[in-house]
């Protein structure tokens, strides 16, 4: 971990783009509960294909006007370089300066792959077409993506993308500190020494958390889903144990040296927020923790 501890510390909060003017009013009041405890960012997501291309945009623009820098989620599977340039010029006149670049997924059946098939060359197109202007954000994925052909050649294509250009990284979400461990272990012996922040999800729904996690490959420590199962319907357990789990873990990852936390919000405050509160993260913690 000795390389993850000299990078500043940097804490942020991802949401994605409301659909309606419910959940954009509701959005704003997440917005506002979580910019109490001034973060250095937040991120808001991309559908893949550029299924909410406007929304993204909108929201992007929107939080970013009023004072915390947003950084947009762009992806490129199922775009065009045009298409994907022209993104980039609105976020470039905007005054955006980080994108989180991903290859995304194409929902089965939907198009065709694109003319950029994977993330290290989405990195390489925005490093050309945009030099510097923006700080890149890539996806890292401690417990292995759950396409890659087999470890060895995930952190090969983890490299890829670091020697493209990309600045920092943020994880997919884990409950297993050690995967994150060893993770960065393994850049250090291939000397890979970007920040590499880790990504959290709180614990709030244990159907749509086992829904999102067997999507996305991440796994649920089975201590952790007997205890889930066991509480049922009682969502006010849940809530207790998974912050619980959660700080725990986030302690963890801080004491080690991690240089800050990426939180999941699902577009809802008061998990992150509990979480934060439980690791004592003023302005003053978050730098010596
Ligand atoms: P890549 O880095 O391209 O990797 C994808 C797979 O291809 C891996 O298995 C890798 O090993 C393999 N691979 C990579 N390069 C090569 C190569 N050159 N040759 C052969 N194989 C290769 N999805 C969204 O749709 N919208 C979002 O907003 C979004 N935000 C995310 C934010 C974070 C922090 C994370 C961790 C994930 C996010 N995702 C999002 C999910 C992500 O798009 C998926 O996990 C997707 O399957 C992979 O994207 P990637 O950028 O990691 O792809």
């Amino acid at each position: 971990m000795e390389s993850q501890k000299q990078f500043k510390r940097r804490f942020s909060f991802e949401f994605f783009p409301p659909k309606t003017d419910k959940g954009k009013e509701k959005l704003q009041k997440v917005r506002d509960r979580l910019a109490e405890v001034n973060p250095d960012f937040f991120s808001v997501t991309f559908g893949a294909g550029g299924s909410t291309r406007d929304r993204t945009i909108e929201t992007v623009l929107g939080l970013h006007k009023q004072g915390i820098s947003t950084a947009p989620h762009l992806s490129c599977v199922g775009g065009t370089r045009e298409a994907i340039g022209e993104l980039l010029d609105v976020y470039q006149k905007s005054g955006i300066n980080r994108i989180v670049a991903l290859r995304g997924d194409m929902p089965s059946g939907m198009g065709a792959a694109g003319e950029l098939r994977y993330a290290n060359e989405l990195v390489e197109f925005i490093r050309e077409r945009t030099g510097d202007t923006f700080n890149l954000e890539v996806a890292a994925y401690p417990e292995f993506h759950p396409q890659a052909r087999n470890a060895e050649e995930d952190l090969k294509n983890f490299a890829r993308k670091v020697q493209a250009g990309a600045n920092s990284a943020i994880t997919q979400y884990f409950f297993n500190a050690d995967s994150y461990f060893y993770f960065i272990d393994r850049l250090e012996k291939m000397n890979i020494t970007i920040p590499v922040v880790p990504g959290i999800m709180p614990i709030v729904n244990f159907t749509n958390l086992v829904r999102f996690s067997d999507m996305c490959g991440a796994e649920i420590p089975r201590w952790i889903r007997k205890q889930l199962e066991a509480y049922g319907d009682d969502s006010e357990s849940i809530r207790k144990f998974g912050e619980e789990v959660v700080t725990r873990m986030c302690e963890k990852l801080l004491s080690a040296g991690a240089p800050g936390l990426h939180f999941y919000t699902l577009n809802q405050a008061e998990a992150s927020l509990a979480v934060w509160k439980n690791l004592g993260l003023d302005d003053q913690k978050k730098i010596a923790f």
